[in-house]
């Protein structure tokens, strides 16, 4: 093939396959990536090299460019590779893909083979999935932010009008934090919300969200959770948090804190989710005004 230097060289990879799936090309990028060398596999059919390509997506496709002489585009936030290949970068296992597949026609425009180009977006998709987690997470603790709490509470309360599932919240406080600062600089009251945060992350279930909705102010919403569930999930976070040593190694400094919370539930004929917000809020500083380190509940009606 004349166009070999070229394709060889591309920073793309490139295969070609006749109408029974065989590989009649395979560019260098696609050795360098698969391993597979293009004496080996030309002349192979592709699925065997790689039975997971055997789906009914992939297969419909090829079918489609043979037939209709159509492009397919398979972009990476939908189908995030065709072929599986080794790449770990922020998270990602594999390479992640960007894929079009085109016809290749002979001189009666009859499709003769398809092609199929591969572009390496992983690190473009790392770079996306980072800017997204800016957006939606708390940049000291890691938890998600407020913007985040604010939709994903409304979209829970969408959800609740729609199947009558239980929805509760905790909103919870540290305690006395200023003197915390105020005690052992700010530096370690930046460390004591890490620890309280993530005390609090380990203790709810991967459904749960925790969000940090001011200084040292935390909400987590619960779907599907009644307020009886709820207030032994929160009573659970206090104790987590009251017994947690919070040593900071390079100061040698610990100290224990304590929370207080408040806890609500969506009934029925409750409206809107700030309300259910605002009563968590109001049994929150109800824990405060009766002593702090307690958990408080609050119904709607
Ligand atoms: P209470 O028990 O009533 O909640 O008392 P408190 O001292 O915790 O409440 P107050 O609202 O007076 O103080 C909150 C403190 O939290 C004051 C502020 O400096 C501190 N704070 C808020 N955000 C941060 C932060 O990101 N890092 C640190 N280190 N401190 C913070
Ligand atoms: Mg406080
Ligand atoms: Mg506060």
């Amino acid at each position: 093939m004349i166009y070999r230097q070229v394709f060889d060289v591309l920073n793309l990879g490139l295969v070609i396959l006749d109408e029974g799936l065989h590989v009649c090309y395979w560019n260098r990028w696609m050795t360098r990536h698969s391993g597979f060398d293009c004496e080996n596999i030309i002349g192979s059919p592709l699925l065997e090299f790689f039975p997971d390509l055997d789906t009914k997506y992939f297969n419909r496709s090829v079918r489609s460019v043979f037939k209709f002489g159509s492009f397919v585009f398979m972009s990476q936030k939908l189908h995030k590779y065709l072929f599986k290949f080794e790449k770990k970068v922020s998270g990602f296992q594999h390479m992640q893909q960007s894929v079009t597949m085109g016809p290749i026609k002979d001189k009666d425009n009859v499709v003769e083979h398809v092609f199929i180009v591969i572009q390496d977006v992983t690190e473009m998709a790392a770079y996306e999935k980072k800017l997204h987690n800016m957006n939606i997470k708390d940049g000291l603790t890691g938890v998600y932010n407020r913007r985040y709490l604010e939709t994903r509470l409304k979209d829970e309360f969408d959800r609740h009008k729609r199947y009558c599932h239980a929805l509760s919240v905790i909103m919870f406080d540290i305690d006395h934090f200023k003197s915390i600062n105020d005690t052992f600089g700010h530096q370690y009251g930046d460390f004591v919300l890490k620890e309280v945060s993530a005390t609090a992350l380990d203790t709810l279930r991967v459904n749960d969200a925790l969000a940090r909705y001011g200084g040292e102010e935390f909400c987590c919403i619960l779907p599907e959770t009644t307020i009886s569930s709820a207030m032994m999930v929160a009573e659970r976070i206090r104790k987590n948090v009251e017994s947690q040593e919070n040593r900071f190694e390079s100061t040698m400094t610990s100290a224990k804190v304590t929370i207080s919370l408040g806890v609500s539930e969506l009934c029925e004929i409750t409206d809107t989710h700030e309300m259910l917000l605002k009563k968590a809020d109001d049994a929150l500083y109800k824990a405060k005004r009766e002593g702090r380190n307690r958990v408080v509940s609050m119904t709607l009606f």
